[in-house]
């Protein structure tokens, strides 16, 4: 098994090419040399049970290994009784969808503390996370993983450490590690290869097992204001961080293995190639200038 890399979404081009349904996604991919594709239901579940199916088919056939964003209005921290149903449902419902796609991860947002303490969210939201486990392991589905996000705006719940905790109450939570969400959040976190190695650190120590390995990346440059994360960017706006190179010689050297899903603005697809090119650039080097 290999670091894979992909896009959230599809590129401008794509359509641009006269191409019209995801469903010619897979093939798109992998005729450019990637090995992922991250669908999103961030505005919503969609997504149709005999379209999803194809998608999968295809994705198999291609091999291009899918995964899923579950919507961006589930809030794990939410107060409200009924919010709290609603957003185990969405969870729920993305899980579903997976599956029919063949999908294995489904990507969360945790959501926001609002008026409570950062602890008692987090509290919250773990109790969320465990309730949603138990409805996906009842439907049969308890082979897809829940990957909470480490997030990228300061009253979000999603520090590195908030996440490592959502994921200690189970090994099917992995961690979205969204390095330009850390980066922002603390604006300019991430300046060199220290930074990562410190993120990284917390990863392998915390978890003690296989998805410290095989963990979840989104990846982007970033532009933040003193509240955090305000717009992703282009790998060519470099006047943005963070860098990619400092963490690929790190994946190198640690032989980490995450899925990359990169979250460019237009241009994810034709971004997540530049950034497999570096990390087998890297690769090929073999540690040796790093
Ligand atoms: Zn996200």
């Amino acid at each position: 098994m290999t670091i894979k890399f992909g896009p959230s979404g599809n590129s401008d081009i794509f359509y641009q090419q006269g191409h019209k349904s995801s469903l010619e996604m897979p093939a798109w991919l992998r005729d450019m040399g990637l090995d992922a594709y991250e669908y999103s239901f961030g505005r919503g579940i969609r997504i149709k049970e005999d379209t999803a199916r194809s998608l999968g088919i295809n994705a198999k056939s291609q091999q291009i290994t899918i995964s899923v964003h579950a919507p961006y209005y589930i809030n794990l921290a939410t107060p409200d009784e009924e919010k709290r149903r609603n957003s185990i449902k969405y969870i729920v419902d993305s899980v579903i969808a997976a599956d029919w796609m063949g999908a294995t991860r489904v990507v969360i947002h945790p959501g926001v503390p609002g008026k409570m303490s950062r602890k008692e969210a987090l509290e919250k939201a773990k109790y969320v996370l465990a309730k949603a486990l138990e409805e996906i392991d009842s439907l049969g589905l308890g082979h897809i993983s829940l990957c909470p996000e480490t997030m990228g705006k300061k009253n979000q719940l999603g520090t590195v450490d908030e996440v490592m905790d959502l994921c200690s109450i189970d090994n099917r939570l992995i961690p979205t590690i969204d390095f330009g969400h850390i980066h922002a959040r603390d604006c300019g976190a991430i300046r060199n290869k220290d930074d990562y190695a410190r993120i990284l650190d917390t990863i392998e120590s915390s978890l003690k097992d296989e998805r410290a390995l095989h963990f979840h990346v989104h990846f982007s440059r970033i532009e933040y204001t003193e509240g955090g994360e305000s717009k992703h960017w282009n790998l060519k706006d470099t006047q943005f961080g963070p860098e990619f190179e400092p963490l690929a010689e790190l994946l190198v050297e640690r032989k980490l293995q995450p899925t990359i899903i990169c979250e460019s603005r237009g241009m994810m697809a034709e971004d997540a190639l530049e950034l497999k090119k570096i990390y087998l650039s890297k690769l090929n080097q073999g540690g040796r200038d790093v």
